[in-house]
């Protein structure tokens, strides 16, 4: 068996540990003689395995009770329509900050219900910093600040929560469970697992009590978080699969010492690849140090045809899917919980044997 380095920035890599599970537990789960894919997900059987998932991202998360937990469907970018709907319908306004491309989604799908102030963005120098944020940047009567807390193609993340004064919506996407986060500073929190906690089709919402029960009239009954509040996310049927994987993932970082300790992993990986990109004198990183991504690191040989050949070559070698997004160009390697550090020495190992192969 040969299993390459995946630099995806998602679908990524998955920890061998979970995908061994899932195979071995594929036919015969927990001794109910059938696979996840085949339960009913009324079954006592599932029930037992979403609850589960729920009580082990609780619990890695640190999330409070006054908190509920959903798992549902259409990605990150249902998300964007229905924090508007959901959330912005007191003053019928919000907060935005723009640091790339998914944050422009989200601005603009919310600009079709509410209106929408830009507090501040990083476009003036292609999203390659988090601005500056103070308290008297944002607006007294928003209902809600939207941030994307990291920016899974340029490679930029928040370092610390900003200071606002309405209840901030977090895209975590791109970082959920591979830092620390302190979970009663957001009014709600959501990631697309299919980055860093499971499988494409399930996407996590962490959402205060106090923010739920205001929703838009016009709101959609799939798109209201109460909805799936009132039905334990089983309003229709959930990603079963999806929902069991993300469970192992859970499992699998509570294992290894849970998020502080991967966190610790996390930060070794980045560490190391930045220093040399750092050194080198042919690969540069383009995003300001201050600010640079633990998850997604974006870099540069300053020569297309360089890069081009960086990629095909790499590829060859076993680190795949290391080119950038298309609107960023260059390479960008996504360094996910799931990406052993053995994968990043590779990886620079690598880099340091390209280097000399084409001074
Ligand atoms: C990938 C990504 C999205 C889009 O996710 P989908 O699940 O494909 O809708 C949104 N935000 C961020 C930060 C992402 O990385």
């Amino acid at each position: 068996m040969s299993r390459v380095y995946n630099f995806s920035a998602g679908p990524s890599m998955l920890p061998i540990e979970v995908l061994e599970r899932a195979q071995k537990e594929m036919l015969d789960c927990n001794g109910s003689g059938q696979s996840v894919m085949e339960m009913s997900h009324r079954s006592k059987e599932y029930q037992a395995i979403i609850d589960k998932t729920e009580a082990t991202l609780r619990k890695i998360m640190g999330i409070p009770e006054n908190y509920k937990v959903l798992f549902l469907q259409g990605g990150a970018s249902t998300q964007f329509a229905m924090v508007p709907l959901n959330f912005g319908t007191k003053n019928k306004k919000a907060d935005y900050v723009t640091t790339g491309v998914w944050s422009k989604k989200a601005m603009a799908e919310a600009k079709r219900y509410i209106t929408v102030n830009e507090v501040a963005s990083s476009a003036d120098k292609t999203f390659s910093y988090i601005p500056e944020l103070d308290k008297s940047m944002f607006s007294d009567d928003a209902d809600y600040v939207h941030i994307t807390y990291n920016n899974t193609i340029y490679g930029t993340r928040y370092t610390s929560v900003p200071e606002t004064k309405a209840p901030i919506v977090a895209d975590m996407s791109s970082m959920i469970c591979s830092e620390v986060v302190d979970v009663n500073k957001f009014g709600m929190i959501y990631a697309g697992a299919q980055k860093n906690m499971g499988p494409a089709g399930v996407t996590i919402v962490i959402v205060r009590d106090d923010m739920i029960g205001q929703a838009n009239e016009i709101t959609p009954t799939m798109l209201n978080y109460t909805t799936h509040i009132e039905n334990g996310s089983m309003f229709n049927t959930p990603p079963t699969y999806g929902i069991y994987i993300c469970g192992l993932i859970c499992e699998w970082i509570d294992g290894m010492g849970g998020v502080a300790a991967m966190q610790k992993v996390n930060e070794e990986k980045a560490k190391m690849l930045y220093e040399y990109l750092d050194n080198s004198s042919m690969f540069k990183g383009t995003v300001v140090p201050k600010d640079r991504s633990l998850m997604n690191v974006p870099f540069i040989t300053g020569n297309d045809e360089l890069d081009a050949k960086f990629v095909a070559e790499s590829k060859a070698a076993g680190f795949v899917n290391i080119k950038g997004h298309r609107s960023v160009g260059g390479m960008r390697a996504s360094i996910y919980n799931a990406m052993p550090i053995e994968g990043v020495k590779a990886l620079i190992d690598f880099m340091k044997k390209f280097e000399m192969e084409n001074k």
